[in-house]
């Protein structure tokens, strides 16, 4: 049996990664970072919780990550915790870099130093190529980030790739464009939409306010994208690849439909300026070619599928967090 570490299991992507490695057969160990675990509700929705071992670790000890190599001897680690949002690293730039960075040198290098015969995969972020001459991004485009999430995993995506090129571990990184579900940590766009939507439509709220819902960004489905780091994992090499749908969509193009699908009034958004983000990416999409091509990964959907596939499962969700809080 196939043993996998998850650091970050109590967020979206840990939680359905853990889910599509349970079902693979994998003896999963999630890293949670206290027992206060409020992020487990995801594993006890998606039905895992109990399939599932947990074990306290702060990735910022290199001890205790010694510990836990030597004590689990792991075939894979997919290190998927990280202060992820762009908007709270604006605000916590100290936090978020000592956190994204360290905890990533701190496996690297211990998986070096043990010697460890592993597989390591970095959670890395299209956030990092910030902002680019040319549209679609790939593999080979220049990093240029825009903000202190970016440069903390852009600095990850480098740490990675330096310790598979110097001492050839087989180190990985997904570049995942921004993938959404229901799992979503509410203060995250497209949640934010649907969940307030919900509410405008139920008179729990009356307005949806916003940033700056001129931006596009290439949106892709969560659970299909956890299934891209599982195929990286696979492959004979180590390598890098971007994970993305292809195409743009424009925050207010997805409120329109939202707001259509849900029948909420567009007089309900409202934009503040204070919302807008000291800087700033007008557009960006990813060319999945690669990764279609090498991994054999296959990813279909089109906005409007994405957002009715997000708006059933928020409502599934609604329904559990009602019976069991
Ligand atoms: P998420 O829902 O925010 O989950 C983040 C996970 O990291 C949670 O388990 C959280 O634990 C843990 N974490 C956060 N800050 C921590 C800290 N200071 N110390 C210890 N643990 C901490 O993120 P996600 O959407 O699943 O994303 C997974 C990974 O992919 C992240 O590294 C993210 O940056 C990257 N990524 C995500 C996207 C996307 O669109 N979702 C795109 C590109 C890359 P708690 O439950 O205890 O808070």
């Amino acid at each position: 049996m196939k043993k996998a570490i998850i650091s970050g299991i109590s967020g979206q992507d840990g939680a359905y990664l853990a889910r599509l490695l349970v079902q693979q057969g994998y003896q999963v160990t999630g890293l949670v970072r206290g027992s206060q675990g409020e992020g487990l509700w995801r594993l006890k929705y998606l039905g895992i919780a109990e399939q599932v071992q947990l074990t306290e670790c702060d990735l910022t000890d290199m001890s205790q990550i010694f510990r836990l190599i030597q004590e689990i001897q792991p075939d894979e680690v997919y290190h998927l915790a990280a202060q992820s949002s762009v908007s709270v690293s604006f605000s916590q730039p100290i936090a978020t870099i000592n956190y994204n960075t360290i905890s990533t040198l701190n496996l690297l290098e211990t998986i070096r130093l043990s010697h460890a015969s592993l597989r390591f995969y970095q959670a890395s972020s299209s956030e990092m190529f910030g902002a680019v001459q040319r549209l679609p991004i790939d593999e080979d485009t220049v990093i240029n980030p825009q903000s202190p999430y970016a440069i903390s995993k852009a600095t990850g995506y480098w740490m990675t790739r330096n310790y598979r090129e110097a001492y050839k571990l087989f180190a990985t990184s997904g570049i995942l464009f921004n993938h959404e579900s229901a799992l979503r940590q509410p203060n995250f766009v497209i949640k934010k939409i649907i969940r307030t939507a919900l509410d405008i439509r139920e008179g729990k709220a009356d307005k949806l306010v916003l940033g700056n819902i001129d931006v596009r960004r290439d949106f892709g489905y969560a659970p299909a994208y956890v299934e891209a780091m599982w195929r990286i994992m696979q492959q004979d090499q180590p390598d890098d690849f971007l994970i993305c749908s292809g195409f743009s969509s424009s925050i207010r193009e997805i409120v329109e439909m939202v707001f259509v699908l849900l029948e909420v009034p567009l007089s309900a958004l409202h934009t503040e300026q204070s919302l807008f983000r000291p800087a700033e990416i007008d557009e960006n999409f990813g060319n999945p070619e690669k990764a279609k091509r090498v991994l054999n990964w296959s990813y279909s959907m089109n906005l409007e599928q994405l957002l009715r596939q997000l708006i059933l499962d928020e409502y599934e969700v609604r329904e559990f967090l009602k019976l069991h809080s």
